[in-house]
């Protein structure tokens, strides 16, 4: 049976502590790609270069221009812990940076596309984010998760899996509101909810999960699906992919692992 395709997308929250990036935390990454990799090839989307940059350097980062010289800077150090964490896992990794037009002109998607599969024909993990130096609009809106979900589309993935910091799509947000529920299975997003608002600082007043819902949005109307899930407890997303038991976390739209 050949094995399906699932993008992974690692958001900063999940790496970063505010501080540093967490190499404990990539490790667990790490150690749950290779369980999934028995059913799954696994492409991974994965912030966390400004923060990781941010580590080496204090430049102010309400700045575009500063954001993305730390982006330059932190890139490769947090590749770097990709590769030794996948490595102790006997695990080859590979970096591609992209920029949000690679997946609209059709010339570039291919080329994207070529190169990923050979990797994925070869047992080796693409690590995939925008080319942050050049390209900026995922800095400034979104931390990728539009980006995966045009790469999960253009790269025949059957299911995005995006790790936050929360458990999944709640009826509020849970960090403001004590009852918040959480909605374990949702096939339609209501129009209203994909409006973005900022607050007086220009942060999303919602946090980020507008964007995480106009990437299911877009997968849905596709006829594609989306898993959104605690980054904090991967063996809950193993129980989902490997086993078919949801504990936590919300499935946008049908899959069947
Ligand atoms: P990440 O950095 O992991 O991509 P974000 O912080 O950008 O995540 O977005 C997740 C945040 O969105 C949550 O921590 C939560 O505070 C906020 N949020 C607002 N409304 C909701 C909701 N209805 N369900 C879940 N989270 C929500």
């Amino acid at each position: 049976m050949s094995k399906k395709r699932i993008v992974l997308k690692i958001g900063t929250s999940n790496l970063s502590d505010g501080e540093k990036i967490q190499e404990g935390v990539i490790y667990k990454i790490a150690e749950c790609v290779a369980h999934l990799r028995d059913k799954f090839h696994v492409i991974l989307v994965s912030s966390g270069a400004v923060a990781s940059g941010y580590t080496q350097l204090r430049l102010d980062k309400q700045v575009l221009a500063h954001k993305q010289a730390l982006a330059s800077i932190g890139q490769p150090l947090l590749l770097e812990s990709y590769r030794k964490c996948f490595a102790s896992f006997g695990i080859l990794s590979a970096q591609i940076l992209l920029s949000g037009h690679d997946f609209d002109s059709r010339k570039a998607t291919q080329h994207a596309r070529d190169t990923i599969e050979v990797l994925l024909e070869h047992n080796v993990i693409p690590i995939l984010n925008e080319n942050d130096a050049i390209a900026t609009a995922e800095l400034m809106f979104g931390d990728n998760d539009r980006l995966s979900a045009h790469i999960a589309y253009y790269l025949g993935a059957e299911l995005l899996v995006i790790l936050s910091d929360i458990d999944g799509y709640y009826d509020k947000d849970p960090h403001r509101f004590d009852d918040a529920k959480l909605i374990p299975f949702l096939d339609q997003i209501p129009q209203e909810k994909l409006q973005t608002s900022y607050d007086p600082y220009g942060n999303f007043a919602t946090g980020g999960i507008v964007t995480k819902l106009i990437a299911a949005d877009f997968l849905l109307q596709k006829g594609r699906a989306m898993f959104l899930c605690n980054g904090n407890q991967l063996g809950h997303l193993e129980d989902f992919l490997l086993r078919q038991i949801q504990k936590s976390g919300t499935l946008f739209g049908e899959f069947n692992g």
